[in-house]
């Protein structure tokens, strides 16, 4: 079995997954251990692989960090929030931050212009600081860092065809290469000029996997620590069909997004309703398979009391779709009008910080 960690599909079977790749679910001693967050609370955040020892040198004040990257090839979406919010929850713990611009992988994979991600670049940073990462993390781009480059060229020592293959599947030979860069991205916080080998996490969706095998495969070898990694659930694109990713435009809600587009992509969603009023009143709603009620409970939602409440009341047939999809909308464009307006300030730094 192979996951693609290169295309916007959903896995099948987490459960399998997990099972098959040696991914540990967060077990109840696990959850007192973890400062709360509704991410925990709700199962969002589901497994991992060594998330007790990023806890252990929290607990021993040791240094730890977390590292993600993201492919520049668009204006962020709510799906990157998802992953955006784990980095400030990790930061908040005491981790810090390495962030790469994944431009050399966007490439490879999307075939956009490394000038064209440049400018893209700059949008996402401003992102991620109105959402709360520091300024005094540490941001890269792929393509002009070159030690994450080299990392990734010499590591490629203990990588053949074969494994490549076997991790991922049979692909382009620039797809290898954007993940042997990935795996320079994940152990560069471990260089000497960071300090040495520490603890490091990776938040990953399963489909991400692969590269963690890959990582930490490679880690062992160089007589570094294999970084860990959380798994979290992917929000579903607003047709409900794939995770939500730029390669379906009209799945997205992107945090640049206005009232007015915000409000129309909202209401046409999938949802749970049924095909008339008369019939939902009578058998009730389905929420476990509504991408509205996903928004409520991934982000919109803060109280599990009113969530239940929510949930309740459509599978009572009490909430019809229009009614709960104008307060979602509500609640998305209160927070796309907050985060705008400090997204605005953030700009001159987000190009400072890029040195751009
Ligand atoms: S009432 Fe709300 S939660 Fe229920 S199916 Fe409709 S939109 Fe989804």
């Amino acid at each position: 079995m192979t996951v693609n960690p290169f295309s916007s599909e959903l896995p099948e079977d987490y459960d399998k997954t997990m099972k098959e790749f040696g991914i540990s679910p967060i077990t109840p001693a696990l959850r007192k251990r973890l400062p709360d967050h509704h991410f925990i609370r709700r199962g969002i955040i589901f497994g991992h692989r060594d998330l007790d020892k990023i806890l252990d040198a929290r607990d021993k004040k040791k240094p730890f960090a977390i590292m993600t990257g993201i492919k520049p090839s668009g204006v962020y979406h709510l799906g990157n929030k998802l992953v955006i919010d784990q980095l400030v929850y990790f930061q908040n713990m005491g981790a810090k931050v390495y962030f790469a611009v994944a431009d050399v992988e966007t490439y490879h994979v999307s075939g956009q212009s490394l000038e064209e991600s440049e400018k893209t670049a700059v949008d996402n940073v401003a992102d991620l600081l109105a959402l709360g990462l520091k300024e005094d993390n540490y941001y890269y781009r792929q393509s002009t860092e070159l030690d994450v480059l080299l990392l990734g060229h010499l590591y490629s020592k203990n990588v053949t065809y074969n494994m490549l293959k076997a991790i991922y599947g049979e692909h382009p030979m620039g797809h290898y290469d954007a993940a042997l860069i990935q795996v320079g991205d994940i152990l560069y916080p471990q260089m000497k000029k960071f300090g040495g080998p520490k603890p490091v996490i990776v938040p990953v969706g399963l489909d991400q996997d692969p590269h963690m095998r890959l990582t930490r495969d490679i880690a062992a070898k160089q007589g570094l620590i294999p970084p860990s990694s959380t798994y979290n659930k992917m929000m579903r694109s607003l047709s409900g069909n794939a995770k939500m990713s730029k390669s379906e435009p009209k799945g997205i809600i992107t945090l640049n997004d206005d009232e007015k587009s915000a409000r129309k992509k909202i209401m046409s969603c999938l949802t749970g309703g049924r095909a008339t009023i008369e019939e939902q009143k009578k058998l009730g709603g389905q929420p476990e398979i509504c991408v509205n009620y996903e928004m409520f409970m991934y982000l919109f939602e803060p109280s599990d009391a009113k969530l239940k409440e929510r949930f309740d009341a459509c599978k009572k047939g009490a909430l019809l779709c229009g009614q709960c999809k104008g307060e979602c909308a509500d609640r998305l464009v209160a927070f796309l009008k907050d985060h705008q307006e400090k997204k605005k300030k953030m700009l001159p730094k987000a190009k400072k910080i890029l040195g751009l």
